[in-house]
């Protein structure tokens, strides 16, 4: 067994840990009977929510191998400990579970999303057994397959050891060898339950079973954790009216996946403090396709309706745009079509109040991807959400048209978003108009959160040019024509389209929905 740990220089590296695996792992086939505090009942879905995110993030950025199992195994460590089986380890990692269950159970996209990161961490702690411990923890699971008798590996040695075993486990014979076949303990499998390893001939078939080692049944146990968490969902999503009875938790679990776990940006910089003489280079050049959207729009029509202006006015103000400023920008825009009066009793009130200096004094903090991509998407005239969520395919063709995304880039970003990966489209978004980025600057969050996004551009341009802000970076090129020059006020519509954005996006065919 191995739980990572620091060397002297800093770096992680496996140690043998004695600890009761078949504690640490399970199916979750019964939810546990525990007294809970409230807030460890938040604390613990938060936790557990981090680390799923984590892989999410990983995974985004390509990570794989050992470098995703590190830094995996870094993330599990200081947010939820598995590694002595201990009752507190335990309790918390079922408690957990079964909060983020019943969270992730409403939707097909949250479970869908559930059972794949949930499926990938069950599949990360199963690999880090030994053989003797996974055949413990099958036995104890009652994942009962046959074995196959000596006579039968002897009879069939040279074809077992034909298969070549791939193997992921550090510590364990990465890469390819063979089986000792002799030692091995094999298991017969009817073979549909080894679909996995029949499509990519590992495995030997005879007679309609699969003849799986110890050490290969990882994809085997994973597929039976998938099936078993699936339909938990589907029980758990019915158990739903009768958890929502309960006004003590209703609220946590209605909003646990919407809850941000990465940084919140609230009250942050994203370093010099920013001109607001700036922001259509800024939106041209550094803002996500949903905040350049809505930039775009109010200069255009001089208004955005409520969700976009609390969209977009959170975003500005976790941008580095103080209260005053924030009040200047939205008053300039706004009295070009009604008073100044209007706009003081009208909107700069809001504007106080989630700068946390009305109402109930709370400093609200910047929408993150998941509020806004799980929000309410916009109407007929409203331009809040994430155009990789909210916008139908020809809309989002011509939105990156316009930002000046290539077509090849375009067609990967539009089949990322129609395969639901939308976060995965903004992180391509970026990595197409920050070329080289990644051996710049920490790219952590984007994809994540609008503001990080923001945050890594001006980062980029900082390092790239050694200035930062609008000093040191030039829009991106194919931007170069839009409203860059525009001076607060001014028309800031592409001049590739007289009408701008909001002629073409968001009314008639193909608008996105209410
Ligand atoms: Fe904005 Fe996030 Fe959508 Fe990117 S993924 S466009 S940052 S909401």
């Amino acid at each position: 067994m191995q739980t990572t740990t620091r060397a002297i220089h800093g770096e992680p590296t496996y140690t043998r840990v004695k600890r009761e695996p078949t504690r640490l792992l399970s199916l979750y086939n019964t939810a546990p009977q525990a007294e809970i505090t409230l807030e460890e009942f938040e604390l613990y879905a938060l936790d557990r929510l981090q680390i799923l995110r984590s892989i999410e993030s990983l995974r985004l950025r390509g990570m794989k191998g050992d470098e995703f199992r590190m830094k995996l195994e870094e993330i599990i460590s200081a947010c939820m400990p598995m590694t002595l089986g201990t009752a507190e380890e335990v309790r918390k990692d079922q408690i957990s579970h079964f909060i983020l269950r019943i969270a992730y159970c409403k939707t097909e996209d949250l479970r869908r999303w559930f059972l794949k990161h949930e499926s990938e961490l069950f599949r990360f702690r199963l690999e880090r057994l030994d053989s003797n411990e996974r055949a413990k923890f099958m036995e104890q699971s009652g994942l009962a397959y046959d074995v196959v008798s000596k006579e039968d590996v002897l009879r069939l040695k040279a074809q077992l050891q034909a298969v070549p075993i791939f193997s992921q486990q550090p510590g364990y014979g990465q890469g390819i060898h063979t089986v000792e076949v002799t030692r091995t303990q094999f298991f017969r499998i009817p073979f549909t339950q080894a679909l996995d390893l029949v499509a990519h001939r590992q495995v030997f078939l005879e007679g309609g079973f699969a003849y799986v080692p110890v050490e290969r049944l990882v994809s085997i146990i994973v597929a039976r954790f998938r099936s078993s968490l699936s339909r938990g969902l589907l029980e758990a999503f019915g158990a739903m009216p009768y958890v929502l009875t309960d006004g003590r938790i209703a609220p946590l679990v209605s909003n646990m996946a919407k809850q941000y776990t990465g940084k919140d940006f609230s009250g942050t910089k994203t370093g010099d403090s920013l001109d607001l003489n700036d922001l259509d280079m800024l939106a041209d050049r550094s803002m996500p396709m949903c905040m350049r959207v809505l930039h775009k729009n109010l200069r255009l029509e001089h208004k955005l309706k409520h969700w976009g202006r609390l969209q977009y006015g959170l975003f500005l103000k976790g941008a580095g745009i103080g209260m005053e400023d924030a009040i200047q920008f939205w008053e300039k825009e706004f009295t070009k079509i009604m008073t100044t009066d209007v706009f003081n009793k009208q909107y700069a009130y809001s504007i106080r109040h989630y700068f946390g200096k009305e109402g109930k004094r709370k400093d609200y903090t910047p929408f993150n991807c998941s509020k806004i991509i799980l929000g309410p998407g916009p109407g007929h005239g409203e331009f809040h959400g994430c155009p990789f969520r909210h916008y139908d395919e020809a809309n989002l063709n011509k939105l990156l048209e316009r930002a000046g995304v290539g077509a090849m880039d375009r067609d990967e970003m539009i089949k990322l978003s129609k395969g639901q990966h939308y976060q995965l489209a903004c992180m391509k978004h970026f990595e197409t108009t920050h070329k080289g980025a990644e051996s710049l600057i920490s790219m952590d969050g984007v994809g994540n959160h609008p503001n990080a996004f923001f945050a890594a551009s001006m980062a980029f341009y900082k390092e790239k040019n050694g200035e930062g802000g609008r000093r040191g970076g030039s829009p991106n090129p194919s931007s170069q024509t839009s409203a860059s020059s525009a001076g607060p006020g001014e028309d800031a519509g592409d001049p590739a389209s007289p009408h701008g954005e909001s002629m073409e996006i968001g009314t008639g065919e193909g608008s996105p929905p209410a």
